[in-house]
């Protein structure tokens, strides 16, 4: 789960970590306000779920609060674009003012959960402030990584180690380490999948401090966290994935025009690859769970048309614990409350499967049965191509 640079910066805070002075502001006099405060030259950021604002011009220095209200004007509902939002981009709703700070030098530092190793994972550089993918590719010795024991935890010589690794000496690789430890005690407390700071910086004061900071909440953590989803900003995220989470499905926005239903993780990239190489583009993927009921069926199927892109669906699920039939009456149900036309094809195996069969061929739908994940995938791409205008 994500949050905000400015919540981010809260919790650090609450651990020892030194922020830049801010207030958050919702409208253009707030930004105003809040930039008097800070004594009129300050610094501009809009708030957004991604990263990479600086070169979209979401963040800037201004020297006076009416340039600062300028400033918000423009910003205020506006679409970021940047590497991370895709081309749809993300809407400013918020808005971080902050003290402007003379920077001296930039680092990178983020502790993040290792899927690998299933460990925290600590990655240091001091090549900061540029995106650390790009430093990864051209300059891999520049970035330092530590896996953290989680029965030791982190210890002070590893974390001054890093320090020392990014040239840091006397008292200010000092506070360093004791940053380290804090953003440790920060992930493990808070159920944190990442904690970025990028740049975290040495100001011409003297000072280490962190310039924007990213949190993401391990979703596993939720039930130990019952005031993380008050802090979510639903207005930043896609409406359908809200819709899905309510119901407890796992909805995946893609780039394509196919709409895929699917039952368990690894039936879904099966179906995602096996669509691709019989030249179909998935929309999207909806993931309904191994034992999907008929309710969530119909929802699941909902919110799939529910997304524009969507011109065809592709339902590929294995009844198990759930009969065939039933998942059929599910779709049928769906798509005829919000009378769908588009072409369906539907393949399914398990108990009941001839019964789920002949209910969707009497059904009136547009649907093809696929006799197996092959014959179904290339069968939707035929259905999509001979329904396109010459
Ligand atoms: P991102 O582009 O979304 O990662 O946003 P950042 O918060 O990292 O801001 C982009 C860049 O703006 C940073 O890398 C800094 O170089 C610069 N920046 C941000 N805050 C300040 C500040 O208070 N003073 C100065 N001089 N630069 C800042
Ligand atoms: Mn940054």
């Amino acid at each position: 789960m994500n949050i905000h640079e400015y919540q981010a910066k809260e919790i650090l805070g609450s651990f020892g970590i030194a922020v830049p002075r801010g207030r958050v502001a919702l409208t253009s006099d707030q930004v105003e306000r809040a930039a008097k405060e800070m004594g009129g030259r300050c610094i501009v950021k809009a708030q957004i779920y991604a990263g990479g604002r600086g070169k979209a011009g979401g963040v800037k220095l201004v020297h006076h609060p009416e340039q600062a209200q300028e400033l918000a004007k423009d910003l205020f509902g506006r679409k970021l674009v940047t590497p991370q939002t895709g081309p749809q981009g993300l809407k400013v709703r918020r808005i971080l003012v902050e003290e402007a700070v003379e920077i001296a030098r930039e680092f990178y530092l983020s502790i993040t959960l290792d899927r690998e190793t299933s460990r925290y994972c600590l990655i240091a550089s001091a090549e900061g402030g540029v995106e650390i993918e790009e430093v990864a590719q051209k300059s891999p010795e520049k970035i330092h990584i530590l896996t953290i024991d989680p029965f030791t935890g982190l210890r002070p010589y590893q974390a001054r180690k890093i320090a020392l690794a990014l040239g840091l000496k006397g008292s200010i690789c000092e506070d360093c380490v004791d940053l380290i430890l804090n953003l440790y005690r920060c992930c493990t407390e808070r159920d944190c999948f990442l904690v970025e700071i990028n740049p975290l910086v040495i100001t011409k004061a003297g000072w280490l401090m962190a310039m924007d900071a990213k949190v993401n909440f391990d979703d596993n953590s939720m039930f130990r966290h019952r005031e993380y989803p008050d802090m979510q900003d639903y207005s930043q995220l896609d409406p359908l994935e809200i819709t899905a989470g309510k119901f407890d499905l796992s909805y995946i926005k893609l780039q394509g025009n196919i709409g895929c239903m699917v039952n368990g993780a690894g039936l879904a990239m099966a179906t995602l690859d096996v669509l691709k190489e019989s030249g179909g583009e998935p929309a999207n993927f909806l993931d309904v769970g191994g034992g999907a009921t008929r309710e969530k069926v119909t929802e699941a199927f909902k919110i799939i048309l529910q997304d524009a892109d969507v011109k065809g669906v592709f339902v590929n699920i294995f009844g198990g614990i759930m009969r065939c039939d039933i998942i059929a009456q599910g779709i049928i149900e769906a798509a005829s409350e919000v009378h769908c036309a588009l072409p369906i094809v539907v393949r399914m195996d398990g108990s009941k499967v001839e019964e789920g069969k002949k209910l969707l061929m009497q059904s009136g739908l547009n649907v093809q049965i696929g006799n197996n994940l092959g014959d179904g995938a290339t069968r939707i791409v035929q259905m999509l191509q001979a329904g396109r205008p010459n």
